[in-house]
């Protein structure tokens, strides 16, 4: 049994980021979370498979871009660590996320943004969209331990406003990345964007991702262990857009947004830690969910570089080693 204390913190940290209401939810998304605009949602997975969720934690929401951890997953176990390096890079681009942006050798920065996502979304294998979309929610469904599946509703919004994305899979195309017709590469991408969650779902996803690739609800293996030490680390490199470097400083764990307002920060071997809430920053960040994490990471101690004496000299106060 978890600790009741997590329910509590949880309970009472999100009050403290419900006084950070300002921001304005995405703006193509206004119809679709119309009665939205102030949910707050946070959920913890452990890797002992026990979830425990606070405030509106049972409500859906679209992934969006938190998909693009998942397809990157699904790309590197499909393909192996060498053919995805080939056509997408690991190093943060500091622009915003739909940058027209590559590296000089036509590669996107990284996988989390949206050149990169498309990039990725276009080395799932097979014949066909609905063959690839089939396999991304198998894995995306895997990892959460219960059957997802794609909002039309989102879908449609996704569909009126994606002439930058149809942009990027353009640019990646005229440099011979894409193998696929783009315009079905965009609407992979939009598809996968799409795919709607709880919190409790997201944290059981991220509690995986913990596990070094292993469903701790359903004890199933979803990926090898490279393959989540690789996404892991993107993760916290280039995450948060062009705010990764205050994230990782502020609070220093592995951690993908989306602009419906989902958070997904990882422990690794500890938890998956998931948030919704829709209003957002000028990086396409949700403010509380960034004001959430960062409260749990101080009160939980979550910090994945901070320094902690090894157990064996644990009650020694000073920074010395004998
Ligand atoms: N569907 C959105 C887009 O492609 C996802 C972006 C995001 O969540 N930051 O623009």
């Amino acid at each position: 049994m978890t600790d009741p204390r997590v329910h509590e913190d949880l309970v009472a940290t999100l009050e403290e980021a419900r006084e950070f209401g300002w921001g304005e939810p995405a703006d193509y998304l206004r119809d679709v979370q119309r009665r939205d605009h102030d949910a707050l949602a946070a959920a913890v997975c452990t890797t002992d498979g026990e979830v425990v969720g606070a405030g509106q934690h049972d409500r859906t929401f679209a992934l969006q871009s938190v998909s693009k951890a998942f397809t990157y997953a699904v790309a590197l176990q499909e393909c192996g660590l060498d053919r995805v390096l080939a056509f997408i890079g690991v190093e943060p681009s500091g622009e915003a996320f739909n940058e027209l942006s590559q590296l000089d050798d036509g590669r996107p920065f990284n996988p989390l943004i949206n050149a990169g996502a498309i990039m990725a979304q276009g080395l799932v294998p097979g014949d066909t969209l609905e063959e690839r979309e089939q396999l991304l929610l198998e894995r995306y469904s895997a990892l959460a331990g219960d059957d997802l599946q794609v909002s039309e509703e989102v879908l449609r919004a996704e569909q009126v406003r994606a002439d930058r994305n149809f942009a990027l899979a353009h640019m990646l195309a005229s440099s011979g990345m894409l193998t696929y017709d783009p315009h079905e590469v965009v609407q992979g991408y939009l598809r996968q964007c799409s795919v709607e969650v709880t919190t409790g779902q997201l944290a059981v996803m991220g509690a995986t991702f913990a596990s070094g690739g292993r469903n701790p609800v359903t004890g199933e293996r979803v990926f090898e262990e490279r393959v989540v030490q690789q996404t892991l680390s993107v993760m916290l490199t280039c995450g948060m857009y062009d705010a990764s470097g205050s994230w990782v400083t502020q609070v220093g764990l592995p951690a993908k947004s989306g602009v419906s307002g989902a958070m997904l920060g990882v422990v690794p071997g500890s938890l998956g830690l998931a948030t919704w809430s829709p209003r957002l920053d000028s990086h396409g960040n949700s403010i509380r969910g960034v004001e959430l994490f960062r409260r749990l990471s101080d009160r939980w101690d979550l910090h994945v570089l901070r320094h902690r004496e090894p157990l064996s000299q644990a009650g020694d106060d000073g920074a010395t080693t004998h």
